[in-house]
């Protein structure tokens, strides 16, 4: 066992991870990177086929992101945003309120605040619509999010997730939230599915009876003097749920009918954001103007923890008023407005809206849609959801039934094992399988890819399945 192994073993509690398989053996350990490859202490190499769970666009170690955090360490590493201001924090807001409006979007989101990950910006998006809500209108705050919306780990984020094996131990500290279906056409809720071959004109045969039972939802709330005041929802493709990419005008006709009935609209642009989709934000997709912008992982190009909640000057109003009147947004966090986050964070929107760069993302989607098609001649291989440079892929036992692998099988698990195997890193979602390279990935990367993954999804699953005991 390599020495890092057992200090790792020894102290290291792992997130999301069952620590008594964990110890059992040795981990891949990282030692170094070099754009879209991951080296390990052993000297194998891997292609990081989940950005670092969903966080790297431009590539590891990339030049211009190392040369403006080195030019940021001369200068200071850190001072706190309570009470003092820096440059980075600065010219980053202003460059985050340009590329996140679309040009004459209502609200129009002129303020960032500024915390460390997907969970704090979202938590401070729901603390501000709660407390917005209490100051301005005489109902409840009461919030709506959608089945399997996974929006982080502290506890309001928890209380707006709907993932019951992750929420339900803590249920005894949340506070409600309601939720709708989500439109997730493989396994339609309505038995009114699309073909799993997605084609936007099917989408309109089915009716939407999705996006329908929404509308009644808000409806009849309103109608019963308890309107939803915060709608809250991953734009374009719903990450922790299984990858469930919205088919096309679904977005923008539940975030309507949400405004029209008296809610906020909290955008959680976690894994979504910085191009993920193809536009610098999913919501560009469906022209969705939010109230809330929630900004994460790849804010800093995949190297530092920031994160960023975008809202208005109508929210921000809410909370100003005469020191006594303690109207203040009572919350902040030690490292808000990061001087060396906010110099990686400026330089990786340098290099999103690089002249050319959407261009070859745009060929790079291409070219991943075109390899992601040989897998549908598996028969474990049930959908596969792809929106720009994210994709995921549900394994079944046999497509023609599409019956699921019980998640005691470890399915995905196994076949990601195999998959590390053959030089590639990712990390299932139960029976999902997660594909989101860095930008920087080439054509030839993503073939390997997707070969390697064919070949670990039959070598996996054509095994006897484990007998479980009922
Ligand atoms: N929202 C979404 C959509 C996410 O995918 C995640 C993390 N996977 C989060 C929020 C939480 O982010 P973090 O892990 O940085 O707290």
């Amino acid at each position: 066992m390599h020495p890092l192994a057992k200090l790792d073993h020894a102290h290291i509690w792992h997130p999301f991870t069952q620590m008594q398989d964990w110890v059992t053996r040795e981990p891949i350990i990282i030692a170094s990177a070099k754009g879209a490859m991951l080296r390990d202490v052993h000297g194998r190499e891997y292609f990081d086929g989940n950005s670092s769970i969903w966080t790297n666009l431009h590539g590891h170690n990339h030049p211009a992101i190392n040369a403006a955090i080195n030019r940021q360490l001369r200068q200071v590493a850190h001072t706190s945003a309570l009470g003092l201001a820096n440059e980075p924090a600065s010219i980053l807001a202003s460059r985050l309120v340009q590329s996140v409006n679309a040009p004459n979007a209502k609200p129009w989101l002129g303020k960032v605040f500024f915390s460390d990950d997907g969970s704090t910006a979202i938590e401070v998006a729901l603390k501000l619509s709660y407390e917005f809500t209490r100051r301005t209108r005489p109902e409840k705050p009461r919030f709506l999010a959608v089945d399997g919306a996974y929006h982080g780990d502290t506890i309001g984020a928890v209380s707006l997730g709907q993932i019951g094996i992750f929420h339900s131990a803590y249920k005894g500290l949340l506070f409600k939230s309601d939720k709708v279906p989500a439109p997730y056409c493989y396994r339609c809720p309505f038995n009114k599915a699309a073909p799993e071959r997605r084609d936007a004109r099917e989408y309109r045969m089915c009716g939407f009876e999705c996006a329908s039972r929404f509308e009644r939802k808000v409806e009849s709330a309103k109608r019963a003097g308890r309107p939803y005041t915060g709608f809250v929802f991953e734009p374009v493709m719903q990450g922790a749920a299984g990858m469930i990419a919205q088919p096309k005008g679904w977005l923008s006709r539940v975030t309507a009918a949400a405004r029209a009935h008296g809610a906020q609209l909290l955008a959680d642009e976690v894994m979504t954001g910085f191009s993920r989709t193809g536009p610098l934000l999913a919501c560009h997709k469906e022209q969705v103007a939010p109230d809330f912008v929630a900004l994460a992982k790849g804010l800093t190009g995949g190297y530092l923890p920031m994160a960023a909640t975008l809202t208005s000057q109508e929210v921000f109003n809410a909370f100003l008023g005469k020191y006594e009147e303690f109207k203040t947004f009572f919350h902040g966090h030690s490292y808000t407005g990061n001087q060396l986050g906010s110099a990686a964070a400026l330089a990786s929107l340098d290099l999103l809206k690089a002249s050319g760069a959407s261009m070859k993302r745009q060929r790079l989607t291409d070219s991943l849609a075109a390899e992601l098609a040989t897998l549908w001649r598996l028969e474990n291989v049930g959908d596969i959801r792809q929106e720009g440079l994210i994709a995921g892929i549900e394994i079944v036992r046999d497509w023609r039934t599409k019956a699921p692998f019980d998640l005691r099988e470890r399915a995905g698990i196994r076949v990601c094992e195999a998959l590390a195997k053959r030089g590639v890193l990712t990390r299932p979602i139960g029976n999902v399988i997660v594909v989101m390279p860095p930008y920087c990935a080439t054509p030839q990367q993503l073939r390997h890819y997707m070969a390697a993954l064919g070949e670990s999804i039959e070598q996996t699953l054509a095994l006897k399945p484990l007998r479980l005991k009922r």
